[in-house]
């Protein structure tokens, strides 16, 4: 799965939202989200993040870690 991080964080700039084609970006109230489950891996979102906030799982930096697990609880707690 993918994975939107820091930089999106208040900016919430959804060119992302329009380019996945499963509709599995969802908005939060300060970011937006990947669902895990629902994200084929397409790679559409990434190159259109004007912030660079959208990474594969495995190349989310480590500092940003955290954001993959947030990403994942979003989910689960609603
Ligand atoms: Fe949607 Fe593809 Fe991005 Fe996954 S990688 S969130 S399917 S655009």
């Amino acid at each position: 799965t993918y994975v939107i991080t820091q930089p999106c964080v208040d900016v919430l700039d959804r060119s992302c939202i329009d380019e996945c084609p499963v509709d599995c970006i969802y908005e939060g109230d300060r970011m937006l989200y990947i669902h895990p489950d629902e994200c084929i891996d397409c790679g559409a979102c990434e190159p259109v993040c004007p912030v660079e906030a959208i990474y594969y799982e495995d190349d989310v930096p480590e500092e940003w870690a955290g954001y993959t697990t947030a990403n994942a609880e979003f989910f689960t707690a609603t």
